[in-house]
C-alpha cells in the first residue's frame, strides 16, 4: 500500500473523517485514484498548524451533529495535542479524486495553486505502527 506522510494535527484529522482534503503542491498519480493508501503523521509539528486547523474547524470545518464523537475526539487532540500520535501510520483513506478548484470543494482546501486530494472512506488504526515518514508516495507494508 502506498503512504502520505501529513503532519498533525492534519493526519489525526484526516482519519477521524474530519478532514476531507488533503492540500499538495503536486497531483495524486493516475493510478492512485480510486486506491486506498495509508495516512502517515509526521513526527514534526507547530503550534501555527495546530492553530490554523482550529480556525478551520471553526469557520465550517467540522462534521455536522451527526457526528459528535468526531467532534469531542478532535476538540480533545486540540487542548492535549502531545497525545496525538507522531511518526507513525495510523488510519487510511481512499484517494477519490484530486483536482484543483477556488478552494470550494471543502472548508479544508487551501485556494490557490495547490491540488486537493479528496480522501474518503476513511479507517482509524486502532494501533498506530511507528515508522519513519519520506516525501512523496512511498510504498508502506502491511500486516495481511
Ligand atoms: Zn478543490
Amino acid at each position: 500500500m502506498k503512504a502520505l506522510t501529513v503532519r498533525q494535527p492534519w493526519a489525526s484529522l484526516i482519519v477521524l473523517g474530519v478532514k476531507d482534503v488533503e492540500n499538495r503542491s503536486w497531483s495524486a498519480p493516475a493510478g492512485i485514484i480510486g486506491q486506498r493508501i495509508a495516512i502517515h503523521a509526521g513526527k514534526t509539528h507547530n503550534g501555527n498548524e495546530f492553530r490554523s486547523a482550529l480556525i478551520t474547524a471553526r469557520w465550517g470545518g467540522l462534521p455536522g451533529d451527526d457526528e459528535p464523537n468526531n467532534t469531542m475526539r478532535w476538540i480533545h487532540a486540540w487542548w492535549a495535542n502531545r497525545d496525538l500520535p507522531y511518526g507513525a501510520v495510523i488510519g487510511t483513506a481512499v484517494v477519490a479524486d484530486c483536482h484543483q478548484c477556488d478552494g470550494g470543494c471543502s472548508p479544508w482546501a487551501v485556494r490557490g495553486r495547490d491540488w486537493h486530494w479528496s480522501l474518503t472512506d476513511v479507517t482509524e488504526a486502532h494501533d498506530p505502527v511507528e515508522m519513519n515518514g519520506r516525501l512523496g508516495l512511498w510504498e508502506v507494508s502491511t500486516h495481511g
